[in-house]
């Protein structure tokens, strides 16, 4: 059934592209071809202006010599205004025939590149089990970054299957690994997974990792102990190191040392900045107050903000380090909903600074993973009560099994796609569109907020 979900899937936001692409492709050549029309019809009214100069100027050629010679100027003049405008003519002509040639290449280059060319695509993936975890893969032009391989190990495939069309070089530009649990950074590892993991399968540029740990170095013999996934990691990782990878913690980064920085320009408008989070260098027991916090700049006025599993003192703090150091964080187009939408992240502190206009959630709605209680099932009821006075426009990639009666797959919105272009921001579900607050799941096990139900 995963196959086949994901073959659809898969077929379904190849169409879409594919449609996008053909209307793109004839918008241009019509464009081109109206330009061609004008520049056509400008040139022959230059024609007529030189020719009824001309006329003039023979006029005047007959009664008076003086005339005769101001005649003639104006009559060079004129040819020569009527060779240089055809002259221009043949060059706009030239141009413009370079520019269909240019617009039809470029956009009948596979489908993959023509969706992301030039502009900022975010895809939240589902991970092929009923475990919650994240993965998202960004295209930023033609750089591929990875944010996080969750949610086990056997998930490689199903990520490096979906990735795969769009890395068309087979290099990662940048991977992100939030922070050491099994459900962030279990499918970059080799253990367990057919093919290898993600860090193996990939040619790897540079890797941006957490600072710290709760993780020990101590072997341990369970493989599913989130220790072992934590060395195994460290394993992928140094193997991707001896072929060429280099990496940097996320302190590092916000410091700009050791050749890591702060902001990476991606393309000539997108960046993509490190944020500071109080818990690169400060003691936690709480594994996810270590992530590694990312926002991406499309221009000067797209702010993308994902913060891994940061928990609500992380939040605090990076609210307030922002106020009182960088003029605050920018209001956002989209947040990665935090912790999977659990109730201790997206805290109103954090919501009221960056206002998202697009929430994703990865995970499996409905989830018992966490303790059959309703307030730890993700997305949590005390999430999706804060977040509804900023936006509706809340979307969820998979549902948990166990409710399979209701949605006979395991997908909710699917793969999600969120892209930023010249156009504006698309939202765009590999299996639908549908906003969390009108899906069925929603309705049976959730309690319709305020701000949502007064939208009717
Ligand atoms: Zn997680
Ligand atoms: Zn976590």
């Amino acid at each position: 059934m995963n196959e086949e979900f994901e073959k659809r899937s898969k077929s379904a936001i190849k169409g879409w592209i594919t449609r996008r692409a053909k209307q793109k492709a004839k918008k241009a050549t019509e464009k081109a071809l109206k330009g061609w029309d004008t520049r056509r019809e400008n040139q022959a009214k230059e024609e007529a202006r030189a020719e009824k100069a001309s006329q003039t100027a023979k006029k005047g050629w007959e009664t008076r010599r003086e005339n005769q010679e101001k005649a003639n100027k104006k009559v060079k003049k004129s040819k020569s205004n009527v060779w240089l405008n055809i002259f221009v003519s043949i060059l706009a002509f030239v141009i413009g025939f370079a520019g269909v040639a240019f617009g039809f290449c470029h956009f009948t280059k596979p489908t993959n590149d023509v969706y992301v060319s030039g502009n900022l695509a975010f895809h939240f993936l589902e991970l092929g089990n009923e475990y919650t975890g994240d993965s998202t893969y960004i295209k930023a032009g033609d750089v591929d970054i990875l944010i996080d391989a969750g949610s086990r190990y056997g998930s490689a495939s199903t990520i490096a299957n979906y990735i795969d069309d769009y890395v068309t070089d087979g290099k990662l530009e940048y991977v992100i690994a939030t922070h050491a649990h099994q459900d962030h950074i279990a499918a970059f590892c080799d253990a367990g997974s057919n093919g290898g993991g993600i860090l193996s399968r990939f040619d790897i540029g540079t890797i941006i990792e957490f600072t710290q740990t709760t993780k020990t170095d101590e072997p341990t013999d369970d493989p599913d102990d989130i220790t072992a996934v934590y060395l195994n990691y460290v394993a992928a990782r140094d193997s991707a190191v001896a072929k060429g990878a280099v990496v940097y913690d996320a302190l590092e980064c916000y410091n700009n040392q050791n050749g890591a920085k702060r902001v990476y320009e991606l393309t000539d408008n997108i960046k993509m900045e490190i944020l500071y989070n109080y818990y690169y260098d400060h003691i936690t027991d709480d594994e996810n107050d270590y992530s590694v916090c990312v926002m991406f700049h499309h221009g000067d006025d797209k702010h993308f903000l994902m913060t891994g599993d940061l928990e609500e003192h992380g939040e605090e703090h990076l609210v307030e380090y922002y106020a009182a150091n960088h003029g605050g964080l920018p209001e956002c187009v989209l947040y990665k909903g935090g912790h999977h939408g659990s109730k201790t992240s997206s805290t109103t502190a954090l919501m009221e600074a960056i206002s998202p206009e697009i929430i994703c959630v990865c995970c499996c709605a409905g989830t018992t993973e966490f303790g059959a209680n309703v307030g730890n099932e993700f997305p949590t009821q005390a999430f999706i009560d804060r977040i509804a006075p900023h936006t509706h426009k809340v979307f969820v990639t998979s549902i948990y099994p166990d409710i399979q009666a209701l949605h006979p797959t395991w997908t909710m919105n699917g793969n999600i796609t969120v892209t930023s272009s010249k156009q504006g921001i698309e939202v765009h579900g590999s299996n639908n569109d549908t906003f969390l607050k009108d899906t069925d799941w929603f309705r049976a096990h959730r309690t319709m907020p305020a701000a949502w139900a007064s939208m009717g």
